[in-house]
């Protein structure tokens, strides 16, 4: 944790107990802060009624204990009160007032505070460019097979590391890889093409999802604090499959903007480290120990273009739907993109009426449905569901009423235990032996025709039986529920899975038993992991 303080003098935010430009000893007023522009001051005075332009000569910042700090002074602000206030009102009032006029003035007084804000905190910025730079000179030192790619979000930080990297690396022509999720802020995208313009030696790589987001809530829920599976669907998957598309046989060194103090679970991240999701890469974190301060810092100091999205007082601009986003974030959505927000939010109601909340609009204003969790109350899928039971007369086979016929794409989720031998059983029945890959023995024999819902597996390998049955209930039930999410791709270090058929494939010539995509995600498949209700059964 940083102490900012502040030159009364110099009218900045200053990163040493003492102003390096007028000598004058500082007050501490916060941990961290970011500047608050004159796009969001017009809005400040909106909600708290200040005369219009009463902030535009006033150097105002935003700290992290959410306050708002104005030429020194901190002064609370009630957010839960402003965010009951009357959108379309306000929105009215900020077309009103927007005029060139008032942000040309307010902005000759803003730049010129950066201005001394900079020449306050030059030892900063020379210390956190030379450790970022450090950074990115060990990662080059690994391996001098890997490909750099900058993961480029459109945000801030990954503004920065591009800037970094580039420098580093004394090379502009380093990919940058942008996973759009489809829902990205509009002026995300307009930073983004604004980017590939003022850049154009850089080979610029789009990933997007072929999942329409509001069809996928319809069918799995709509995602929550502790069930983001939109991350997995809309980031990880397109992005895994285009690092696939980038090399598929080089490693991959990805820079990211990651930083520890942006969460708790970031805190823990190394510098450098495997990636937990995509098998193919490195991460890199070149400014995992900056604050937002160092990053505005660097910004200012570099006179980087970035997304205007901040401007307007968003403080992250991942996905505006996100259900990690403060109530702030979505407050701030509403007034200055009701094209998104509002039916987003008249789904989400709907949503909470098919669940049978009493109070749909509550539940839904206040936030409660970022707290849902499982598919309790929902009337989704039930194709993960697993009816089984044990076989009478044999305690190693299970019965399974399978929610969806046999057809021959079922046995593709049997390749990763071993060889499928369609050749071995008694074709009459059905029979499909599972084959060790090395012996030849076989593993498991399946047994049930097309066309029908009843298989029956036999395991043969009896010593390792729970294990094994538990393997294959994980993917009888990504049998039943895959979406070709883009998940167990994702995970697979051999490459040796595939959706892009519109089915499930797995290469059994790239696959090396591994099973690391079975148990990914818990009960087998993403989309059973996200249905599962709060008595723990698995749908
Ligand atoms: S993760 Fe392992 S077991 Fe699964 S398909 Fe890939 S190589 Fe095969
Ligand atoms: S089986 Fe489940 S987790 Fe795997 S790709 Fe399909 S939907 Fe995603
Ligand atoms: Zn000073």
């Amino acid at each position: 944790m940083k102490n900012i303080f502040w030159c009364k003098q110099c009218n900045s935010p200053i990163l040493t107990p003492k102003c390096k430009v007028c000598n004058t000893n500082g007050f501490r007023v916060a941990s961290d802060i970011r500047p608050v522009f004159p796009e969001e001051k017009m809005l400040l005075e909106i909600l708290l009624q200040y005369p219009q332009g009463y902030l535009s000569k006033k150097s105002v910042w935003y700290t992290s204990g959410n306050l708002l700090l104005v030429d020194g002074k901190t002064q609370p602000l009630n957010k839960g009160a402003l965010e009951k206030l009357d959108i379309c009102k306000i929105r009215e009032e900020l077309s009103r007032k927007k005029s060139s006029y008032y942000l040309d003035h307010g902005y000759s007084f803003f730049n010129n505070n950066m201005q001394t804000f900079l020449l306050c905190n030059r030892e900063r910025i020379s210390k956190i460019e030379f450790e970022a730079f450090e950074i990115v000179e060990k990662a080059k030192r690994l391996d001098k097979d890997f490909v750099p790619i900058v993961s480029f979000s459109g945000g801030k930080d990954s503004t920065v590391v591009s800037d970094i990297v580039r420098r580093a690396y004394a090379n502009p022509s380093i990919i940058h890889a942008f996973g759009n999720t489809t829902l990205e802020l509009p002026e995300t995208l307009e930073y983004i093409s604004r980017f590939k313009e003022n850049n154009s030696k850089i080979p610029f790589i789009e990933s997007r999802s072929k999942h329409d987001f509001i069809n996928v809530c319809k069918k799995i829920g709509p995602p929550s604090r502790v069930m983001r599976w939109c991350c997995t669907i809309f980031k990880t998957g397109p992005i895994s499959q285009t690092f696939t598309g980038i090399s598929a046989t080089q490693p991959i060194l990805t820079y990211y903007g990651i930083r520890r103090s942006e969460s708790s679970r970031r805190s823990k991240y190394n510098v450098i480290e495997k990636s937990p999701k995509i098998s193919q890469q490195t991460v890199v974190s070149p400014i995992i120990n900056w604050n937002d301060v160092d990053i505005w810092l660097y910004i200012f100091e570099r006179n980087l273009d970035f997304n205007s999205s901040y401007r307007l007082g968003f403080s992250r601009v991942g996905c505006w739907a996100c259900p990690s986003n403060s109530s702030w974030s979505f407050f701030l959505t509403r007034i200055y993109h009701p094209e998104l927000a509002e039916p987003w939010r008249e789904f989400l109601i709907s949503v909470a009426k098919e669940m049978g909340k009493p109070d749909p609009v509550e539940y839904v204003d206040s936030g409660n449905w970022k707290a849902r969790q499982g598919g309790n109350g929902l009337e989704s899928s039930y194709k993960g569901i697993i009816a089984s039971r044990p076989c009478g007369d044999d305690p190693f086979a299970t019965t399974y009423k399978l929610a969806r016929p046999i057809e021959n794409s079922l046995y593709e989720y049997f390749k990763p235990f071993g060889i499928i031998s369609f050749t071995q059983g008694r074709s009459i029945l059905g029979e499909v032996f599972v084959l060790n890959k090395n012996t030849g023995e076989p593993i498991m024999i399946l047994q049930g025709l097309p066309g029908t819902n009843d298989l029956k597996v036999k395991i043969v390998n009896q010593n390792n039986y729970t294990l094994l049955s538990q393997r294959v209930n994980c993917q009888i039930r990504k049998y039943q529920s895959c979406i070709l999410c883009g998940g167990c791709p994702s995970i697979c270090p051999t490459k040796a899975i595939s959706l892009a058929s519109g089915e499930y494939k797995i290469n059994e010539n790239k696959c090396i038993g591994c099973l690391k995509c079975i148990a990914n995600f818990d009960t087998g498949c993403l989309v059973s992991k996200v249905l599962q209700t709060k008595k723990g059964e698995v749908k």
